[in-house]
C-alpha cells in the first residue's frame, strides 16, 4: 500500500468518535444508534473504496456530520412521495388515480387509529360479513339486490368468473378481449379463474345470434367487457346489455359486464363525455356488474360487484373472497365516498375527481397567466414561457379520444434542444415535491387542471 493511501486511510474518523460528535449526537438521540451507526459504516466503506480505487477521499469527507444528515434525509424520504400531477391526466394510474374527498380522508384516519365495527354487530343482529353496510349503500345507489367489495376491479372480475362459471365456458365478443394497463388481459384472467373463453363475432362486429350460436350445456356465463381504453369506429356492431340479458334469461345463463370505470351519476350533466352507469346495466337486467372504486367513482382502490342476490352470495362464500377482501381503511373511505353520492347537488364541489374534471378552462387559463408572470423571469435565461390552451385526459378507463379543454404553462428551450427539456423535466422530478409534466412538441407542458394549490407549486419552482 502506498504511503499516500495509508495517509488517507488514517484521515478517516472512527465511528465511535463520530457518534460522540456534537453535530451527530442529536441525530443519535432522534433516530437511535443502530440506524446512525449503519449509515456511518456505509460511508466509511464508500470512503475506503474511493481511496482504494482513486487514491483520494470523496468530496463529502470534509464534513461527515453534514454528509450524514443528507444521507439520512435521503433515506427517510417516503417511497410514496406526494407530487404535483400536471401530466394532463386526471385519473393517472401511475400517480395513484382518484384523490379522496375530505370526508373519506377523515373516515380513513378514524378507522386507522381506532377499533371499529368491521365484522361486529352492536345490535347482535348478525349482519354476516364486512361488506354488509356498504353493500346496502351500493344497492340504494345502483338499484342492485346485493354487492361485494374486493381489492380492485381485476380482483372483482377474477372472483366473479371463479365463483359463477368455474370450469365452464364464458362467451365474450372478439371486439371486447381487452388488455388494461398492467397486464390485465381478459383471456388471461379467464384462464386463471378456471374458465374456458369462447370468442364470438369479429373484432368490429358481433351480433346477438353469435352469442346464441355459442351457447351449449357447458356455457356458464355471457359476458361483456367495456372497451374502456380504445374505441373501434366505422363499420361496427355490438350487442347491447339489455338484449344480452334477455338472451341469458331465456337460456337460463347468467350475464355479466366488466364496466371498468363506474360512473354513479350521469357525466353528461356536467358537460363531460357519457360514461355507462352500473345502475343502467342493472336496470337493463344484467346479473352482475363490476367496476373500480378509484376511477370515475372517485374513491379508494377497490373492486365493486353489484347484482343478483344469489350470485353475490356465491361470490361472498367463495374462498377467493377471503384472499381478495379489502381492509377497514378501504371500507371506511368507500363508505364516506358513496355517502357523497346521496347529495348529488354537492358532488361536483366535494368529490375531487369530479371537481377537477369540471373545472372550467378559464380557471386554468387564469392560473397559467398568473404563474407565467411569476415564473418567467426565473427561467428567462434558458426557456420561453407561454400560457397555452391544451387538452386534458380523464384517464383510467375513459376513452382516450374524449378530451377536456384545459390550459397549460409551457416551457420551450431557447437552445431548441430536446436534452435541455429532458434536463428540466428531470430537475423537476427531483424537487422536494416533484412536478410531473409532459414533454410534447418540443416543449414541457404543465397542464394546470389538477393544480389546486398554486402557491405550493410556486414555492418549489421559485424558492
Ligand atoms: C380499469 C379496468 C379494469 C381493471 O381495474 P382495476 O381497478 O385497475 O383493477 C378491468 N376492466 C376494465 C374494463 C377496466 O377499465
Amino acid at each position: 500500500m502506498s504511503t499516500e493511501s495509508q495517509q488517507l486511510y488514517s484521515q478517516l474518523p472512527a465511528i465511535d468518535r463520530l457518534l460522540r460528535d456534537p453535530a451527530v449526537e442529536p441525530l443519535v438521540a432522534k433516530h437511535g444508534q443502530t440506524l446512525i451507526s449503519d449509515l456511518l459504516r456505509q460511508m466509511q466503506a464508500q470512503a475506503r473504496e474511493a481511496i482504494k480505487t482513486c487514491q483520494q477521499l470523496p468530496p463529502w469527507c470534509h464534513d461527515w456530520p453534514q454528509a450524514l444528515l443528507e444521507r439520512l434525509s435521503q433515506q427517510q424520504r417516503p417511497a410514496l412521495q406526494p407530487v404535483f400531477n400536471l401530466s394532463g391526466t386526471v385519473l393517472h394510474t401511475n400517480l395513484g388515480r382518484a384523490l379522496l374527498a375530505e370526508p373519506a380522508i377523515d373516515a380513513v384516519v378514524q378507522a386507522m387509529g381506532s377499533a371499529v365495527t368491521l365484522e361486529y354487530d352492536l345490535d347482535g343482529a348478525g349482519r354476516g360479513h364486512r361488506d354488509r353496510a356498504i353493500a346496502d349503500l351500493l344497492c340504494q345507489l345502483t338499484g342492485a339486490e346485493d354487492a361485494c367489495i374486493v381489492n380492485n376491479n381485476a380482483a372483482a372480475v377474477l372472483l366473479m368468473l371463479a365463483a359463477v362459471a368455474p370450469g365452464r365456458q364464458v362467451v365474450v365478443s372478439r371486439g371486447e378481449l381487452v388488455e388494461i394497463g398492467g397486464a390485465f388481459r381478459i383471456p388471461d384472467v379467464m384462464r386463471q379463474a378456471g374458465c374456458q373463453l369462447v370468442e364470438v363475432g369479429t373484432t368490429n362486429r358481433t351480433h346477438l345470434k353469435d352469442y346464441r350460436a355459442a351457447i351449449n350445456e357447458q356455457t356458464g356465463l355471457l359476458m361483456k367487457v367495456h372497451t374502456s381504453n380504445y374505441c373501434i369506429q366505422g363499420f361496427t356492431a355490438a350487442v347491447d346489455e339489455a338484449e344480452l340479458a334477455m338472451l341469458g334469461r331465456e337460456q337460463g345463463i347468467p350475464t355479466a359486464t366488466d364496466l371498468g370505470s363506474g360512473a354513479l351519476i350521469d357525466m353528461t350533466q356536467y358537460g363531460l363525455p357519457a360514461e355507462p352507469m352500473p345502475q343502467r346495466l342493472i336496470a337493463a337486467g344484467v346479473d352482475l356488474v363490476t367496476f373500480s372504486g378509484d376511477k370515475l367513482l372517485g374513491g379508494p382502490q377497490a373492486g365493486i360487484i353489484v347484482g343478483k342476490k344469489d350470485l353475490i352470495a356465491r361470490l361472498q362464500q367463495h374462498p377467493l373472497k377471503r384472499a381478495l377482501r379489502v381492509g377497514k381503511m378501504t371500507l371506511a373511505a368507500l363508505e364516506a365516498t358513496l355517502r357523497l353520492y346521496q347529495q348529488p347537488e354537492l358532488l361536483a364541489e366535494h368529490l375531487p375527481t369530479l371537481r377537477l374534471l369540471t373545472r372550467p378552462q378559464q380557471a386554468m387559463q387564469q392560473a397559467a397567466e398568473r404563474l407565467l408572470s411569476q415564473l418567467a423571469v426565473r427561467f428567462a435565461d434558458r426557456f420561453a414561457l407561454r400560457a397555452e390552451p391544451c387538452w386534458s385526459q380523464i384517464g383510467s378507463g375513459s376513452l382516450p379520444v374524449d378530451r377536456l379543454p384545459s390550459y397549460a404553462l409551457t416551457f420551450a428551450p431557447l437552445d431548441g434542444r430536446g436534452a435541455t427539456l429532458e434536463l428540466l423535466a428531470q430537475q423537476w422530478r427531483s424537487l422536494p415535491q416533484p412536478v410531473i409534466g409532459r414533454i410534447h412538441d418540443g416543449r414541457l407542458w404543465l397542464d394546470l387542471r389538477c393544480l389546486e394549490q398554486e402557491s405550493a407549486l410556486l414555492e418549489v419552482l421559485n424558492p
